[in-house]
C-alpha cells in the first residue's frame, strides 16, 4: 500500500504531518508538498518554469510548485511505483460549495483522479486550528482512506470532506453547496501614495440548504460530498435547446468577399 499525501497550506503545516503520520498506520506514505502556502491556486499547472524537489527528510519531497504540480510530479516522478491513494489535506479552513473551484486542496485530489488514483481532499472547516481538530480529521480520514481502498471509489469520483471544529456529531454524504459571496474588494494606498487592492475583505454567508455540505458543518456534522469532473451543466440543456445552438456556425455556405 502506498499513500501519496499533499495538500495547499505548504508541507511545514501542522495538517500535513498528522494527515501523513496517521495514514502510516494503512501503508507507506510518502509526501510531496509545496515549499510555502499556495492556497487558493486552484488546479494550477506549472508549465513554464522548472520544478524542484528537495527531499527534506526521507519520504517528505518540498517542491516549489503548486498542489497539483506535487500530485503530477509526485506521480510520474518522484514515487517508485503507482500510488493506491492520494489524500490531500488536513486544509487549514474549509472548501465548501463554490469554494472548491479556487480551493488547491481540493484540485489535488482532482488531479490524482484525472491520472486514475482514487482521490479525496480533506479540510478542517472554522478558523482556529487546534491540535486536537486536526487529529480528529486525521483519524476521519485513516477511516475513510481505509474504505476507499477495500471498497474502490466510483470511477471519475473524488470525494470532498469538511470536518467541523469540535465533536463532530457524525458524518454525511452531502452535495455541494452554495457560497453568497461579500463582493468586498478593500482599496486602501501603499506607504508611496499608491492604490492597491485586496480581494475577499468582506463577510462571506451561504445557503443553508439542507443536504448540502454547509449544511453539515453547520450542523456539527462531517461533510462528504462526492465530486466529478464533468462540469456540464445537464439540466441547462432543456433551456437551451431553443436557442439552436446545434445550428451556428456554418461559415461554408457564407460568401467571403
Ligand atoms: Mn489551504
Amino acid at each position: 500500500m502506498l499513500i501519496l499525501v499533499t495538500n495547499d497550506d505548504g508541507i511545514h503545516s501542522p495538517g500535513i504531518k498528522v494527515l501523513a503520520r496517521r495514514l502510516g498506520e494503512l501503508g507507506e506514505v510518502v509526501v510531496a508538498a509545496p515549499d510555502r502556502e499556495r492556497s487558493a491556486v486552484g488546479h494550477s499547472l506549472t508549465l513554464h518554469s522548472p520544478l524542484r524537489a528537495e527531499e527534506i527528510r526521507p519520504g517528505f519531497f518540498s517542491i516549489d510548485g503548486t498542489p497539483t504540480d506535487c500530485v503530477n510530479l509526485g506521480i510520474h516522478g518522484l514515487l517508485d511505483r503507482r500510488p493506491d491513494l492520494v489524500v490531500s489535506g488536513i486544509n487549514k479552513g474549509g472548501n465548501l460549495g463554490d469554494d472548491i473551484t479556487y480551493s488547491g486542496t481540493v484540485s489535488a485530489a482532482m488531479e490524482a483522479t484525472l491520472m486514475g488514483v482514487p482521490a479525496f481532499a480533506i479540510s478542517l472547516a472554522g478558523d482556529d486550528y487546534a491540535a486536537e481538530d486536526f487529529a480528529c480529521a486525521a483519524a476521519f480520514a485513516l477511516d475513510l482512506a481505509t474504505r476507499v481502498v477495500d471498497l474502490g471509489l466510483p470511477s471519475d469520483t473524488l470525494l470532498n470532506v469538511n470536518v467541523p471544529p469540535g465533536k463532530p456529531l457524525g458524518s454525511r454524504l452531502t452535495r455541494q453547496g452554495k457560497r453568497i459571496y461579500g463582493d468586498v474588494v478593500v482599496e486602501k494606498f501603499d506607504p508611496r501614495g499608491r492604490k492597491y487592492y485586496w480581494i475577499g475583505g468582506g463577510e462571506l454567508g451561504f445557503e443553508n440548504l439542507p443536504g448540502t455540505d454547509f449544511h453539515a458543518i453547520h450542523e456539527n456534522f462531517i461533510s462528504i460530498t462526492p465530486l466529478h469532473l464533468d462540469l456540464t451543466n445537464y439540466r441547462s440543456f432543456e433551456g437551451l435547446a431553443s436557442w439552436g445552438l446545434d445550428a451556428m456556425g456554418d461559415f461554408h455556405s457564407q460568401s467571403s468577399d
